[in-house]
């Protein structure tokens, strides 16, 4: 059995708390390894270790600290399949999405922040006939990052790498249902000599090791990304030392399907976008909004398409669709589903869980599912299922789309299809979401704003958005 320990000064330290946690693979439904449920010492050990680190690091220079990042991800593109393959094995993602997705977008956020701080303007003057001033960007000193388990070392290296190249030093809590790549990330700073504290990965329960952090007085911000219900609570919890917060939090992302729209790049993107990660990624499409004209062909060809993904073991190299990423999520999608059926719902395709053989029997796969029938106000479209569940429901006009697309406390991501990129734009501007794609998905430019309204985020990642975030500002004014 394996055991996932804290990484805390530079080195590999089991936790003072003796509480552990089961760690399991999703595919085959088994435990492989623990995890230690870090308490109020180990906690205090790994900011104690931050704030020690935080002179040296932070009187680096930009380049300096850039270098260290390009070698931590030389380091990760160097264990490419190593990373990918406990990735898949931590989330039942197929293999084949770590390798092309998750791992190279790791290495990407920490070269993509190195370079990007170069070109941020870090000081500047405001003069007039009365005061010269001078403002100037420093690093926050200790911050936290908090990432779930959907794209772990994608969201947790998403954080990291500006916090550190601004001159912050860094506790960082992975997710407790999937630590194996974050916990080796520990291993990669040490191989490529990243001085001792200005790293600290510590591991455990929302519950307990996250509050620790949150409430932590000498931790300065929190970035945080997961469920809204969790924000919440993070926000209220950082309220009394008064922390800087990022808050990415939950989606029910609508597509908007015009009937000018070039159809079948639609139709191949829509059954990426709804049903990639096994439809756990926050920007996936879960509601389907379909001009009525095109509804019926929508809907089978759609129908038909997803009926063929191919289900299976992840590590398979064909496997389009792998595992739930833990036996509670599953348990929560499936109730979601049995919620749709009492709702009067038809469920289209998929609807049950998926039985592989071999390997795989006892792992958690749901068939990819696809449900219409239910009104805006169920539960099925209002509430995240954050799994292989869409709903597709038709609209008569731009007004119509708009109103359904907004209609959910939430407000992260959207993409509109249609050729006619007036209409297109004209949507985008009235649609409630951070994050708007037309005729496409998740493309992205790292340098962009990302984050989400309403009840889906609370400030923006990304580009500046990141530097600013982990930053402080200060005016010296001097009269002429
Ligand atoms: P979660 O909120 O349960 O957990 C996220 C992280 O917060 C974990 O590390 C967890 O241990 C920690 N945590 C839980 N309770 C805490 C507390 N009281 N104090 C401090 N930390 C605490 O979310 P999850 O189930 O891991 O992830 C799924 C959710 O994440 C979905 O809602 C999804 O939409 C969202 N998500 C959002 C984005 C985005 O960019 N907006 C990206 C990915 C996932």
């Amino acid at each position: 059995m394996e055991l996932v320990q804290n990484y805390i000064s530079g080195k590999y330290v089991s936790a003072r708390s003796e509480d552990r946690l089961e760690l399991f693979d999703p595919a085959i439904g088994e435990v492989y390894g623990h995890l230690m449920d870090s308490n109020s010492d180990d906690v205090r050990d790994a900011v104690m270790a931050a704030s020690d680190a935080f002179p040296v690091w932070s009187a680096l220079t930009l380049d300096e600290r850039g270098g260290y990042l390009m070698s931590i991800a030389e380091e990760i593109n160097s264990r490419l399949d190593e990373f990918s393959e406990f990735e898949s094995r931590d989330t039942g993602k197929p293999l084949a999405l770590a390798r092309s997705l998750d791992i190279p977008r790791s290495i990407s956020n920490f070269k993509f922040f190195a370079d990007h701080a170069k070109d941020f303007k870090f000081e500047s003057d405001i003069n007039s006939d009365i005061s010269t001033n001078h403002i100037s960007r420093f690093p926050l000193g200790v911050v936290c990052c908090i990432s779930p388990w959907n794209l772990p070392l994608y969201l947790f290296t998403w954080k990291i790498a500006p916090a550190l190249v601004v001159g912050n030093t860094v506790v960082a809590k992975p997710s407790e249902i999937t630590p194996y790549t974050a916990y080796l990330l520990g291993d990669v700073c040490s191989k490529i000599g990243l001085p001792p504290g200005v790293l600290n990965i510590v591991h455990g329960r929302g519950a307990t090791t996250g509050d620790l952090l949150v409430k932590d007085e000498n931790i300065k911000a929190i970035s945080f990304t997961g469920g809204t219900a969790t924000g919440k609570t993070i926000f209220k919890n950082a309220s009394d030392s008064f922390k800087k917060l990022s808050l990415e939090m939950g989606g029910k992302n609508p597509a908007v399907i015009f009937e000018d729209c070039d159809y079948d790049k639609m139709l191949d993107t829509i059954v990426r976008s709804s049903f990639s990660n096994q439809g756990q990624i926050c920007l996936c499409s879960s509601r389907i909004l379909i001009e009525r004209s095109i509804y019926e062909r929508f809907k089978k060809d759609f129908c038909s398409q997803v009926s063929n993904l191919i289900i299976g073991d992840p590590m398979d190299i064909d496997t389009q669709f792998g595992a739930i990423s833990s036996e509670e999520h599953f348990l929560k999608i499936n109730n979601y589903i049995e919620l749709a059926r009492q709702e009067g719902a038809s469920i289209l395709t998929g609807g049950t869980a998926e039985k592989l053989n071999g390997r795989c029997s006892d792992g958690w796969f749901i068939k990819p599912t696809i449900i219409e029938g239910l009104d805006q106000s169920s539960r099925l479209n209002q509430e995240e299922i954050f799994g292989p569940v869409v709903t597709l429901q038709p609209f008569d006009s731009e007004y119509d789309a708009i109103e359904m697309a907004n209609n959910t406390e939430y407000g992260l991501s959207a993409t509109i299809w249609t050729e006619d990129l007036d209409k297109g734009r004209r949507i985008s501007r009235n649609i409630e979401a951070g994050v708007i794609w037309i005729n496409c998905w998740l493309l992205r430019d790292l340098r962009t704003p990302f984050g989400g309204m309403k009840s889906s985020g609370l400030g923006r990642e990304g580009g500046d958005d990141a530097i600013k975030f982990f930053t402080e500002q200060k005016n010296i004014c001097l009269p002429r």
